[in-house]
Parts: C-alpha cells; sequence; structure tokens
C-alpha cells in the first residue's frame, strides 16, 4: 500500500520556541531579531513572566497557558529556579522536566544545563536515544534537574526500577494538553494520581504544565468547554490554570497575532482531465466488477466520488477484503486475488492523480500516473497490468494535450501566484510555510514554483513526514532538521510542507503562513499563528471548499470558547474547583480500574502467511522471531526461496539495523512488497511486515489480515543468536 495519500497528524518533529534567548536580553527586540547569547547578561523577566510563574512558584498544581513565543520556557526556569532553593536546608528538591519530542528535549537540555550549571545544580538528560546505555536510577540519584523524555519514566515505573513519582519534588509537563488517553504523560499521572488517591503517605511531587491551549474537545457550549478543561486539570491534579490577566498589553507587545485572511478560490469550470481519467476508473472498477461473481459485489455501490478521500478511503477498505478472499480451488483464488490486487492499485492511483489536479497543474497529476505506469512496466507486468496499461496509454495523447492547454490552468494556482508575488513585492524579505495536504502535492508545488519564471524569486525547500508506511519516501529526521536549518539560515525563502511541520517549528523569520486547502485543529491553528510571529505577519487560508471556510470560522469560535471558559474557570473559589477536579479523577480511576483487561491469551496453533497479493504460501508463524520487541524476521532456508531482494541505493541505519535492500515475493508476475532485508549484529536477516500478508488458519482455512503485527495474537518466540547457526 501506497503512502501519498494524507499525512496523519503523526508529529515527527518538534523544533519550538527557540526565542527564548529574547529573555536573554535586556532589550525588547522581537525574538527573532535577537541573536542567541552564550554568555548570560543579568536576566530580566518580562511583568507577565513573573504574573505567569507566580501560582506555581506558590506551591500550587498549575497549568500554564500562554501563546506560543512569550516565553514559556523560561516562565519554566524562575519557577523551578524558585523551587530547588526553597530546599536549602535538609531535604534536597529534584526535578524532572517532560518533553515529548527529540529536538525539544534536546534544546530543553540544553537551555536548562546553561542556566542552572552557573547556579551549581546538577542537570541531566535521559532520551530513548541513549536510554540504554545511561544507568536511569543512579542519574536520577545524582542530579538536581533530569530532562526526560516521557516514556522512559513509563518504563522505568512499570519495571520498578524507580519505585514510585515520589522520587522527584516538582514535574514539568511541556506541551501538556497531550496528557489524555494513553499518552505517556497520562500514564505517568496515573501512576501519580493512582498514589494520591490510594492515601499513599509518601510526599507527591507539585506538578506544572505548559501549553500554548488547553483545547476544548468535541465541546459546543462554554460548558461542555469548561468540563473538558476541568478534566485536563483533573488529569494533570492541577489546582490553577495560569494566564496572562494583568499584563496583557505587555504581552501583546511580545507575541503578535498576524492577521488571518480567509479566501475563497475557484475550481475549474470544465476539467477534461477529470472527466477522461474518470471514465479509465469506471472503466477499471468494471473490470474489477467480472473478475468475480462474488467479489464484484463490493464494485457495486453507488454515489462513490471520484478524486476524493472518502474514495480513497473506499478503495483501501476493498483492497483489503480481496485480499482475505478464499475460494476452493487455490489456483483461482490465486489468480483472482491478484487481479483485484492490481486494479485495486491502480483505482487508488488515478484517485490520487485526480486529487492532485484538483490543488496542482494537471501536468503535474499526469506525471505523477506516468511514473507509475513506468514502475508497472518495471516490474512483474502481467497481462492485466498490460491490459491496464495499455488503456492508459490510449488516452495518454489526449491527456497530454490538456494538460498543456494554457485554458484548463488551475485558477487556485493563479491566487496563490497573486498572494506570493503581491507579498513580496511589499517585502522581498518575506519568508513562508506553504501547508499542504499530501506529499504528492508538496512535489507537484515545489515544481509549479520553480518552472514559473514569474516567480524565480522564490527558492522553495520542502518538509514532510517520514511516511506512514514506506521509510524510503519520506524525510528523515536529520533531513527534516537539515531542511529547517536552511530555510533559517536564508537559502530558501518558501518552504512547502504537509502537517508534519506542524506543532510548534520555530521558524523566528517566517511571516507569511499560507493554508493550501488545508485545515486543522484549534490547537493547530494557535501554534500556527505563534509560527509567524513577526510584526506584519500574515496567514491566509486558500480554499474551494465553503465548508473549510466554515470549519475554520468554528475553530475561531473555538478559540474564543476555549478562552472564555478559562475566564469563568478562574472566577470559581478554590474549593468549588478543587472539588469538580477530585470527582472527576475518582471516577476516572475507578473507570480505569474497571478496564483493567487482561493480556489477549495468544493462539499457540501454527498458521500459515500467504503472500497478500497472489496468495502464494510465503512461511509458517512457528519459523517467525522477534527481534528486539517489534521486527519480525523469518527462520530457515524454504523461506529464503520464497523472496527476492533489490539494493537499497542508499542504506540507511536505524536503531540496530542496518536496511540494505526491499524485498518482494518471488513468485513469477507477482513481486509483491514484503518488507526489508537488513544487518541485524553479524547476521543479514529478512523483515517481514504483517500488513504484506494473509494469515490462514492451517485448519479450518480461515483466512484474516492483521495491520500491525501488535493486533496478531499468535506465540511471539523472540530471536536467538543461536537459531541461525541452525
Ligand atoms: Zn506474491
Amino acid at each position: 500500500v501506497e503512502d501519498d495519500g494524507m499525512e496523519i497528524s503523526n508529529i515527527q518533529i518538534f523544533i519550538q520556541e527557540e526565542p527564548e534567548s529574547q529573555n536573554f536580553s535586556a532589550n525588547s527586540l522581537l525574538p527573532s531579531e535577537v541573536p542567541f547569547n552564550n554568555s548570560y547578561s543579568p536576566l530580566k523577566p518580562r511583568n507577565y513572566q513573573v504574573e505567569l510563574a507566580l501560582p506555581a512558584k506558590k506551591g500550587k498544581n498549575t497549568i500554564i497557558c500562554a501563546p506560543t513565543g512569550c516565553g514559556k520556557t523560561f516562565v519554566s526556569l524562575l519557577i523551578c529556579e524558585h523551587h530547588l532553593k526553597q530546599f536549602s536546608h535538609g531535604r534536597q528538591g529534584k526535578i524532572v522536566f517532560f518533553a515529548n519530542h527529540i529536538p525539544v528535549y534536546e534544546q530543553q537540555a540544553n537551555v536548562f544545563s546553561r542556566y542552572f550549571e552557573r547556579l551549581g545544580y546538577r542537570v541531566a538528560g535521559i532520551s530513548g536515544a541513549n536510554a540504554d546505555s545511561i544507568p536511569v536510577q543512579h542519574t536520577i540519584e545524582n542530579n538536581d534537574i533530569i530532562i526526560l523524555t516521557p516514556q522512559i519514566l513509563v518504563n522505568n515505573l512499570k519495571n520498578g526500577t524507580i519505585p514510585s513519582v515520589s522520587v522527584f519534588t516538582l514535574m514539568v509537563f511541556d506541551e501538556c494538553h497531550n496528557t489524555n488517553k494513553h499518552h505517556p504523560y497520562n500514564q505517568i499521572m496515573f501512576s501519580y494520581l493512582d498514589q494520591k488517591l490510594g492515601g499513599s503517605a509518601d510526599p507527591l511531587p507539585q506538578v506544572v504544565g505548559l501549553t500554548a491551549s488547553v483545547g476544548v474537545g468535541d465541546a459546543k457550549t462554554v460548558e461542555e468547554a469548561m468540563f473538558h478543561i476541568c478534566r485536563l486539570c483533573a488529569a494533570l491534579d492541577a489546582s490553577v490554570i495560569a494566564t496572562v490577566r494583568h499584563n496583557v498589553e505587555e504581552l501583546e507587545q511580545v507575541v503578535y497575532k498576524p492577521e488571518k485572511i480567509s479566501r475563497k478560490v475557484e475550481s475549474r469550470t470544465t476539467n477534461t482531465f477529470k472527466s477522461i481519467i474518470s471514465q479509465l476508473m469506471k472503466e477499471t472498477e468494471h473490470l474489477a466488477k467480472n473478475v468475480s461473481a462474488e467479489l464484484g459485489m463490493l464494485f457495486q455501490i453507488q454515489n462513490r466520488e471520484f478524486g476524493t478521500q472518502k474514495y480513497e478511503q473506499w478503495i483501501v477498505a476493498v483492497h483489503k477484503a480481496c485480499m482475505v478472499f478464499r475460494m476452493p480451488d487455490k489456483e483461482e483464488e490465486s489468480r483472482i486475488c491478484k487481479a483485484l490486487f492490481l486494479y485495486t492499485s491502480h483505482l487508488r492511483k488515478y484517485n490520487d492523480a485526480l486529487i492532485i489536479s484538483e490543488d496542482a497543474q494537471m501536468k503535474d497529476a499526469l506525471n505523477y500516473l506516468k511514473h507509475f505506469f513506468q514502475d508497472v512496466r518495471a516490474a512483474a507486468f502481467d497481462e492485466t497490468e498490460q491490459d491496464l496499461t495499455r488503456r492508459f496509454e490510449e488516452k495518454l495523447e489526449e491527456l497530454e494535450k490538456v494538460s498543456v492547454d494554457p485554458s484548463n490552468e488551475n485558477p487556485k494556482l493563479k491566487d496563490l501566484y497573486l498572494i506570493l508575488q503581491e507579498e513580496y513585492h511589499l517585502n522581498p524579505e518575506t519568508k513562508t510555510i506553504l501547508f499542504v495536504k499530501t506529499r504528492a502535492l508538496v512535489d507537484a508545488l515545489k515544481k509549479w514554483i520553480e518552472e514559473n519564471s514569474a516567480l524565480s524569486f522564490l527558492k522553495p525547500g520542502i518538509l514532510t513526514g517520514r511516511g506512514k508506511t514506506n521509510q524510503a519516501t519520506g524525510m528523515t529526521h536529520p533531513a527534516q532538521k537539515c531542511a529547517l536549518e536552511t530555510f533559517r539560515a536564508s537559502g530558501d525563502n518558501i518552504l512547502i510542507a504537509t502537517s508534519v511541520a506542524d506543532e510548534g517549528i520555530d521558524i523566528a523569520q517566517c511571516n507569511l503562513v499560507i493554508l493550501y486547502e488545508y485545515v486543522g485543529n484549534v490547537i493547530k491553528m494557535i501554534q500556527t499563528r505563534g509560527r509567524g510571529r513577526a510584526r506584519g505577519s500574515k496567514c491566509f487560508l486558500l480554499t474551494s471548499n465553503a465548508d473549510v471556510i466554515e470549519k475554520e470560522n468554528v475553530n475561531v469560535f473555538k478559540e474564543k470558547m476555549m478562552n472564555e471558559s478559562i475566564s469563568r474557570l478562574q472566577m470559581w473559589d478554590e474549593m468549588k474547583f478543587a472539588e469538580t477536579v477530585r470527582c472527576i479523577q475518582t471516577d476516572e480511576k475507578l473507570t480505569r480500574d474497571s478496564q483493567h483487561k487482561p493480556q489477549p491469551v495468544p493462539d499457540r496453533e501454527n498458521k500459515k502467511l500467504l503472500c497478500g497479493k497472489c496468495k502464494a504460501l510465503a512461511c509458517y508463524t512457528a519459523d517467525i522471531r522477534v527481534v528486539e520487541k517489534s521486527h519480525y524476521t523469518v527462520l530457515g532456508n524454504a523461506f529464503k526461496e520464497r523472496f527476492v531482494y533489490k539494493l537499497h541505493p542508499k542504506p540507511k541505519i536505524y536503531d540496530s539495523f542496518e536496511k540494505k535492500a526491499k524485498i518482494f515475493c518471488a513468485r513469477q508476475n507477482c513481486g509483491h512488497d514484503w518488507g526489508i532485508h537488513v544487518r541485524y549484529k553479524a547476521f543479514e536477516i529478512p523483515v517481514i511486515k504483517i500488513e504484506s500478508f494473509v494469515v490462514e488458519d492451517i485448519a479450518t482455512g480461515a483466512q484474516n489480515r492483521h495491520s500491525k503485527w501488535k493486533d496478531f495474537h499468535f506465540d511471539r518466540i523472540q530471536f536467538d543468536a543461536t537459531d541461525m547457526s541452525k
């Protein structure tokens, strides 16, 4: 399955609030204009920062809610310093600061070290990257401030290395709105709350949360929003929500809210490209319907609209249903499954192309398809594929003609062009972030800019996610960092990004944010705004969909509702608030305790893994071994004959693996992507992904598919080096 679809907002990169440096300078320049200063001039907090820190300094559990870019990290430094100093006699203070993402972790570890080491405190950090080589317990014992990625503490509380959260006297949660569901933050707080509600005598640490937005969830009224916020307070055991109330003017001078402009743009009125591709899709659906009487039913649903995300979801569901289709005649089953696999893959590509042509140029969409068909030719290229390729090629000339016809230019791009022209004319130093829906669109818009001579003043860079399923096509973490660095240090002046670049990336000089057919939730909106914080910055929302503008209005409404809810809660008396919070905590603990599900019993029956495309036997579950907890390999020579591999041009190293090749089904005309081949310690082993296979029960013949290994409950056997010598 491909990964050109919608990016889930699976945020990989998270460089946040670097301009804490603003506080290390006595003047009031904008953050972006202040060079980071290594030597510390006398630090002078702003009045609003003192205001925000006050309740936490009084020892209260506090959620600090203030806009991105206002210096929340500095507020936390003030709180931590005050906290450690109050322990000058007898007992010692111990602070843990949690950061969700490695870049933030690195940055905080750096800031805290520099700030506290001059005061004589010991600062250390543990992240997923160095956790194996650092004795966690020892590090916590020997330092005053420990910076952690939260999963480290969750793991060590679970395995008993750290007996309880009572070893700390203060816990600080960065981006604390994440304290919900199964997030590691919440798991840490479960442990805290179990101790609190269980009446333990051990002292509990003070809790401080930092966020730009507490959010309102699905709330439709202020009352519901208040409840949502109370739940967050309950999760963090907070008794105070600190916002800037007395020094609003001063805050507004520091954090500038960009002007937000919604623009309704028009789609093309006639679209020959779309009708040709739609015709090809209809034909392909028809072919698919005729492969099998039974499965043909799947294709009879009416009212599907080509070129939509909905169609994408539908075709993926059909694709999965076809993979587990069973027949008494296994040869026939293989033929049908493979044919349907091909039809549904082609339908997805056509659908992708329509999405591209909707937001970018027709020729981008056409190139996307031409590339796909080139790859098809280069691979197995069986009869079905030849037939589909022929059908496409029959239309190719017409598609080429339509795509270069100037009258088919995308009016949305014209609008984007006008905005860029205007803004760079007003300010040639403008730095832009352009958000788009999919990775394919990132590439298309980059090309559009590069090929458009009237936009030669733009130097585009790109920023995308690591990819859901296919590591090869995404951007690696170092590559993301590098792209951001180039953008920051002049070089590029427009960064085209998918939602990966969403939360809190700090690009200090960015003064134009364009959301191109793109919507996010309320938290995203505020942080996108925080990004364009230079004075005079603007945020454009460009869309042809009136619903999108409506959604954006809803987001603005939600933000107002959130602010209103916070002010109302701040007016409650402390007793009433504490009681409400306590009530929620008790309720949720009851629910949590009653939901403790026993681990699913693994099915010890040996099962077959069949190729998800041609249904050929791949291996048995008894031959599967688990490597480093989450990777799966297959033992034995029989398996080696069932796949072929293609070397990867740029081998990559991640965790303890060196990825060397991709592996494919060896069966003639199949070539289904099964996974990768890696070097692990002294071994060269295949690593397979379960989503490429169908699991067959040997006794009953029942077939199932799983998209993730963790959902497949079989008897897991750990990898053992001695297995390899057998
Ligand atoms: Zn196969």
